[in-house]
């Protein structure tokens, strides 16, 4: 056993309970309908914090959560330890190895910075607020990865504390290395991760916003049209019903909406040739397609900033024929009782094929990925949260699996996260994790539980 005080005498950042000062804003972030309810948060300075938390949660037999934006609460903890790493901020880019080495708790848009000032890009996703480690671990889709592939398929090494305590450097070498990228949560918390940088400082891109009337044909055009493009060009579709807010742009206001994201490296008179045909869909409400730094590619896709409470899910699908978009329409159209996001991501080129160093990313033939979030108010089940499933379940036909850091809320049960994995791979991350992790401690995630295999007698 460690006690409380032994705990605040080895952690220099703050150690709250349930009911102390600090303790509600230690545990919120982006997600507001979920919280973690841990009985100890640690808010971690540095990695000998983060060992000192282990420990006493290993000591006292407790699940161990990890936070650092909160933007993807998966599986909110009840009781436990929750290491908060907001505090451990910080880059380093290597510019003649192309790497930039990032504390745990840092966002996108401070790595995106940091690169920019020499020619360089992370494989950064649509937000500049999401935090940089946390979504390489889970895979990571971005903005550029049509033509670099997932963010974890750029991932160096990790120092990583397991479940005993102990500071291990994770790089290409160890067994770990393959686990963490793409099934990362599962094995201990990482205090800051290596990745590697790509040589693009600006993008042709931007976002076409169409009204209602067009969305039918936005969907039919943008699924088409995808077919023809570079692997050079990114882009995704998003089926959007804007509130009617003063904060909203007055074109967008109330509406529901169809929103073409693209993101391209070839030069903006090419660009602009590539994007003809989705220009020509019809009036745009709303039209940025140009050439930009990539320090503003989070313009593209225009994420929200404030945090709220949202579900969600997602699926990845081998094909986009007529019956998806029909799907989609008829369940979370404008007339659907329960307003839905939903977001398709066309996948393929380097996203297909197999990574310079082999990882746990899964579904690689998937040639699309199907995200459907619905606004909750709260963790208890409602018809909003079913509104999301209803969606997928619909897609089943089409569906070969998941991606891990599109999962929202769900409160998600071994078997829903072994969707996110090949059958074979599951297998050897459960082998992992029972050599890493044999008490499950980091279960509030996708969880992979421990699996031992068997010793010949
Ligand atoms: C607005 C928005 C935009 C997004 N855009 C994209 C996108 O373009 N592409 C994409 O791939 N994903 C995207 N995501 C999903 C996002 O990548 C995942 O939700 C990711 O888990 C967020 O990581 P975080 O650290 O910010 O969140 P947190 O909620 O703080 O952490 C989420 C989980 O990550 C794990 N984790 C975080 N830090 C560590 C650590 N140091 N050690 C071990 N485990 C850790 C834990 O399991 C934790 O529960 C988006 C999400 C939102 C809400």
């Amino acid at each position: 056993m460690s006690s409380f005080n032994e705990l605040i005498s080895q952690v220099d950042g703050p150690v709250q309970r349930p009911g102390d000062a600090g303790y509600d804003t230690e545990r919120s972030g982006f997600q507001a309908s979920y919280r973690h309810e841990p009985s100890v948060v640690v808010g971690a300075t540095g990695v000998d914090d983060v060992c000192a938390a282990v420990r006493h949660a290993a000591a006292n037999d407790l699940p161990v959560a990890v936070q650092s934006t909160g933007h993807g609460l998966a599986v909110p903890t009840e009781g436990g330890v929750l290491v908060s790493t907001r505090r451990m901020t910080g880059v380093r880019i290597d510019p003649a190895a192309r790497t930039a080495r990032i504390a745990a708790g840092t966002r996108w848009g401070e790595v995106v910075a940091a690169a920019a000032a020499h020619g360089l890009a992370p494989l950064s996703g649509s937000s500049s607020e999401v935090g940089a480690v946390g979504y390489t671990l889970g895979g990571g889709l971005g903005v550029l990865s049509r033509e670099f592939g997932y963010a974890a398929d750029h991932l160096r090494s990790v120092e990583l504390v397991t479940a005993d305590g102990t500071v291990r450097h994770v790089d290409e070498s160890h067994d770990l290395h393959w686990a963490l990228a793409g099934a990362g949560g599962n094995f201990g918390v990482a205090t800051s991760a290596e990745i590697g940088l790509v040589p693009v400082s600006r993008v042709y891109g931007g976002g076409l916003y169409f009204d209602t009337a067009h969305v039918p044909a936005a969907l039919d055009t943008w699924r088409s049209w995808v077919q023809t493009v570079p692997e050079q060009l990114t882009s995704s579709i998003a089926l959007i019903p804007i509130p009617d807010l003063p904060m909203v742009p007055e074109p967008l206001r109330g509406r529901y909406v169809a929103h073409i994201r693209v993101a391209f490296t070839g030069d903006a008179e090419r660009g602009e040739e590539l994007v003809a045909p989705l220009r020509a869909i019809g009036p745009r409400l709303i039209d940025t397609l140009a050439e930009m730094p990539y320090t503003e590619s989070p313009s593209i896709y225009n994420d929200p900033t404030q945090p709220h409470g949202y579900y969600g899910t997602n699926a990845m699908l081998d094909a986009l024929d007529a019956g998806v978009p029909a799907t989609v329409l008829d369940l979370v159209g404008p007339d659907a009782p329960v307003p839905c996001v939903v977001q398709i991501n066309h996948l393929g080129g380097a996203l297909a094929r197999p990574p310079a160093v082999p990882n746990a990313v899964a579904h690689r033939g998937a040639e699309f990925l199907v995200r459907v979030l619905s606004v909750v108010n709260g963790p208890a089940p409602s018809v909003e949260h079913a509104a999301p499933t209803l969606l997928t379940d619909a897609l089943k036909p089409w569906t070969i699996g998941r991606s891990p850091n599109f999962v929202f809320g769900e409160r998600s049960t071994p078997e829903q996260a072994q969707t996110c994995y090949r059958p074979e791979d599951h297998g050897r991350l459960a082998t992992l994790k029972a050599a890493y992790d044999p008490a499950n401690m980091f279960r509030c995630t996708l969880n992979i539980p421990p699996v031992r295999v068997a010793q010949p007698s």
